[in-house]
């Protein structure tokens, strides 16, 4: 079976993902609708702005049909602005922002952790899966707190973790649809493989 990737089209990297994928085994849909929803083996929520893209997705009725798609098993990886969106709980520097979120997996997110936009950063990551170290690319980019232990931390750096997986959610602070490497991606569609 070739598995069929949504990314989440609403605002941010979208192209940067779908182009990537499209170097990879697989086919693509823009979700923009609930519709789009309808087939797909596994779903990417891009890097761009969170209290943007959670007000677009309550205004285009998809925040019950992601949810739906998510508590059904299917895979959803959320990079940057899409993990923040991914996570329970959302700060700000330790304080806690009134900014909700879709609640899909137990992570604290601390939004703008490394700094602003001029504070971008690429670092190597090790990456749990991966034999070679990965380009991480940081831009605006939050830190993730584990809230269970069942969440897996597949990277962390001198700060804390940047790549947590808990059970079928993804949540990445790093974007690696900005680099030239795609083994993080060929990883999640190997999974939405094996787990659908
Ligand atoms: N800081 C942004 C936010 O809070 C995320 C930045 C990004 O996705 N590169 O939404």
């Amino acid at each position: 079976m070739i598995p069929h990737i949504g990314v989440l089209a609403l605002q941010g990297g979208v192209s940067e993902h779908i182009d990537m994928l499209s170097t990879l085994s697989c086919t693509t849909v823009c979700v923009r609708t609930p519709q789009d929803l309808q087939g797909i083996s596994a779903l990417i929520i891009p890097g761009g702005e969170s209290t943007a893209l959670i007000r677009l997705l309550v205004r285009w009725n998809l925040v019950s049909p992601v949810k739906k798609l998510a508590d059904a098993g299917i895979p959803v990886w959320g990079t940057c602005a899409g993990s923040i969106l991914l996570s329970s709980e959302i700060t700000e520097k330790n304080h806690k922002v009134r900014q909700p979120s879709l609640d899909l997996a137990p992570v604290r997110s601390e939004r703008n952790s490394f700094g602003r936009q001029s504070a971008s950063f690429q670092e190597d990551l090790i990456i749990k899966g991966l034999d070679e170290p990965f380009p991480g690319v940081f831009i605006r980019a939050p830190l993730l707190f584990p809230l269970s232990s069942n969440c897996d931390i597949l990277c962390s750096v001198n700060e804390g973790a940047v790549f947590i997986r808990h059970e079928n959610i993804w949540l990445s602070s790093f974007h690696p649809e900005l680099t030239g490497d795609s083994r993080v991606h060929q990883m999640f569609i190997e999974e939405a493989v094996i787990g659908s």
